[in-house]
């Protein structure tokens, strides 16, 4: 094989590599310094994980990365995020649905609020956040001066878990590939994870609400603001008032 063949395939398996990584939500990628390789393996992945999370110099945006080949990712629009989904069987929540319930809303939404998958009304209606605690996301909506119209609503798993139970990781980790594709096709500004498995899906982490709150994470270039999920209030109305301090504070970003 000729040099020039040679570099061609590898080039095309790291565009591979990044665009596989940009599917799986990861947006930066980090640089690593030459002197770790002296290090031991378990000093170096400790090392480069800090790197990742907390020097932004070293840190460079996966379009970025993308950016060295010719043909970028293309970025799809909506309907043909909706159009890729299809009558989907990826996962086994296909068996349970009615309806896919893909999100709804502003398609260019400063603001999108996750939640983790549709509930009964949901699956009916084929609308996201539309039972009990949809009103209830709906009356934070007014309170924050805005139209459900105004927002972009969606879930991380676009078909209805059998008796509201949360999504397995499985069916989350199948399934969450096209909220991000969504959130590249929105770019909002801010988003906000409604929830456990939310906040897991878009932030990469195995944390829960409580030790994600009171602090903007980042997701590419929007801030993202985890806050407890309007049926968890249902549960416990205690959650109100931290919930509404959250929103204030996204009211203020925005
Ligand atoms: Fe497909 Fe997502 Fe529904 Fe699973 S939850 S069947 S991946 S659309």
């Amino acid at each position: 094989m000729s040099l020039e063949l040679e570099l061609k395939e590898l080039l095309e398996e790291l565009k591979r590599y990044f665009e596989c990584q940009k599917i799986l939500g990861l947006d930066t990628i980090a640089l690593a310094r030459e002197k770790k390789k002296e290090e031991s393996s378990k000093t170096y992945k400790k090392e480069l994980k800090h790197q990742v999370f907390k020097e932004k110099k070293t840190i460079i945006n996966i379009e970025e990365q993308l950016g060295i080949f010719d043909k970028p990712s293309k970025k799809l629009t909506l309907e043909e995020i909706r159009e890729e989904i299809g009558d989907c069987t990826r996962c086994k929540l296909h068996q349970w649905r009615t309806n896919i319930v893909f999100g709804e809303g502003n398609p260019k939404a400063r603001l999108v609020f996750v939640g983790e998958g549709p509930g009964e009304e949901e699956d009916k209606q084929a609308r996201p956040f539309v039972g009990r605690a949809g009103q209830l996301l709906t009356k934070i909506i007014t309170a924050m001066g805005l139209r459900r119209s105004d927002v972009y609503i969606c879930n991380v798993v676009k078909c209805r878990p059998p008796g509201n139970r949360s999504p397995e990781l499985d069916e989350a980790g199948t399934c969450e590939q096209f909220l991000f594709k969504q959130l590249r096709a929105i770019n909002p500004d801010v988003i906000v994870c409604l929830g456990s498995v939310a906040a897991q899906s878009v932030l990469r982490t195995k944390e829960k609400v409580g030790n994600l709150r009171g602090k903007f994470h980042s997701y590419g270039r929007a801030k993202v603001r985890v806050t407890y999920h309007p049926a968890a209030l249902l549960r416990n109305p205690g959650y109100k008032k931290p919930l509404w301090d959250d929103i204030q504070v996204v009211m203020k970003e925005l």
